[in-house]
């Protein structure tokens, strides 16, 4: 990054995308001085070379710019103290997705940068983006808040897409995010803990597609339609999208599991996400149509954007098919940590062995009560299993299984056994995972495997 060449700037927070932003101002010719809390993250920026300096101690009157990674908070509840001291000093705070912003203005302008936000949605719709712009014959880089800091990435270039996802936090610390198109998926209350209330949530959220040259939001939610109406009135290029509102004029919309392109009174099929594995859902129907919104007039295209969606391997953890065992089929759907996440899974299926529960998150699965008449037996895990318990009652038959292994073991049984049509076999827990795995992917896989190992013992 070029952008600070010969300006000295301060950098706190060096996990993955603090160090690379660190290394790369300075491969730009910027002084950075960088501080973590912790031991071993301030040792690896020490052996990388990198100025390791204690901000709590130094004049701030040197630095141009504090750098801070996505997670520290900025104003809610209470601003980090680099935050203050920035403020004082009347420095910008800015993140990795800014440096960003800014070298590309410098270095190729202009250049194809697709950003994408949301409450929810954002990863798989970001790749599914990436992988659309490839079955097109782009070159393809894929980052932010999905995997690979922006900075680690490929720089911009004319031919080649950028394709981004921004999670709040970032937009946050990009006050001159502007890219080529920005889509904004949804607006759903979530991060109010860091972002104070909804109304602050969704201006952050609605920056990515104010600053874009061309807008894609989808018009599903009232923060989103009142967004879609402040752009309207300035006239700012959009393209609107809507699973809710099949009789949207001008825009593409979701027909039952069919994607249509209403345009100047009449309408173009653009594909049947019926037999899309990977897009199973009307949540993903939302998805699939940003997406193909996202790619502007290649998405005349028609040929070569079924071929796309066909095509798209979907993202693991999130509605993954495992496999088969005669007509059980196993989903892995770890990520649903949430019962809003979970939900779109038990909308998307009939038949279901549901292995569900982990560490509880307030609410609970009170909200997925009408859905219960959609479960053949329910097997619960982790901390949660008492308080889910209660919530389901008699609904469904229970058994309360303790671990993975064991519900897994009982619900494939369980399913192989029963006279119902196509049984599903399904993670989707409505839980983190803290109290028994490291994390969401960890309980996945450990799922898939097990999976994986009843399905070869039988074949
Ligand atoms: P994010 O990156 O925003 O967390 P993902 O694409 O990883 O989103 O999807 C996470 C979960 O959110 C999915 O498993 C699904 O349950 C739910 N989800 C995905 N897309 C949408 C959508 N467009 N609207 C609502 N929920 C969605």
């Amino acid at each position: 990054v070029t952008a600070f060449k010969g300006k000295r700037l301060a950098l706190f927070g060096l996990g993955g995308s603090g160090l690379v932003s660190a290394q790369a101002l300075k491969a730009g010719g910027a002084e950075v001085a960088v501080w973590d809390d912790k031991d071993s993250a301030r040792e690896t920026a020490k052996a990388k070379g990198l100025e390791v300096l204690d901000l709590s101690q130094a004049d701030w009157s040197q630095f141009c710019a504090l750098v801070l990674a996505p997670g520290v908070p900025l104003t809610h509840p209470k601003p980090h103290w680099t935050v203050e001291k920035a403020r004082a000093a009347g420095i910008e705070i800015i993140g990795d997705i800014e440096l960003f912003c800014r070298e590309r203005r410098l270095i190729a302008p202009k250049s194809p940068f697709v950003a994408i936000t949301g409450t929810n949605g954002k990863s798989t719709t970001t790749a599914l983006v990436a992988h659309l712009f490839q079955t097109f014959g782009y070159e393809v880089a894929i980052g932010g808040n999905i995997g690979t800091p922006i900075l680690a990435l490929e720089p911009p270039s004319p031919t080649r897409v950028h394709v981004i996802e921004c999670s709040s936090f970032q937009i946050d610390l990009t006050p001159t995010l502007d890219p080529w198109v920005g889509v904004l998926l949804n607006i759903t209350p979530d991060h109010l803990d860091r972002h104070g209330t909804m109304e602050n949530y969704a201006a952050i959220k609605a920056r990515l597609v104010m600053g874009a040259d061309k807008a894609v939001i989808c018009l599903d939610d009232e923060p989103c339609v009142a967004i879609a109406e402040t752009l309207r009135q300035k006239h700012k290029p959009s393209t609107f999208v809507s699973i809710s509102h099949p009789e949207l004029r001008d825009g593409i919309i979701l027909d039952g599991t069919t994607l249509v392109r209403h345009v100047d009174g009449g309408s173009v099929v653009i594909a049947d996400l019926a037999g899309i594995a990977s897009l199973r859902g009307r949540h993903n129907g939302q998805n699939a149509a940003a997406a193909v919104a996202a790619l502007g007039a290649h998405g005349y295209n028609l040929d070569l954007v079924r071929k796309g969606l066909e095509s798209f391997p979907g993202l693991p953890h999130r509605l993954e098919e495992v496999g088969r065992l005669g007509n059980v089929l196993f989903v892995n759907d770890s990520k649903a940590t949430n019962a809003d996440a979970a939900e779109k899974a038990l909308l998307s299926f009939e038949n279901i062995f549901w292995i569900l529960g982990g560490k509880p998150k307030a609410g609970g699965i009170d909200p997925l009560r009408p859905l219960f008449g959609k479960i053949a037996k329910g097997y619960l895990i982790g901390e949660a299993s008492e308080a889910f318990a209660a919530t389901i009652g008699d609904a469904f038959p229970l058994e309360r299984c303790g671990t993975l292994d064991v519900a897994t073991a009982a619900a494939a049984r369980d399913a192989d056994a029963s006279a119902l049509p196509d049984p599903i076999v399904l993670l989707s827990p409505a839980c983190a995972s803290y109290d028994q795995f490291p994390d969401f992917e960890k309980r996945g896989d450990k799922f898939r495997e097990l999976a994986r190992a009843i399905i070869g013992r039988s074949g």
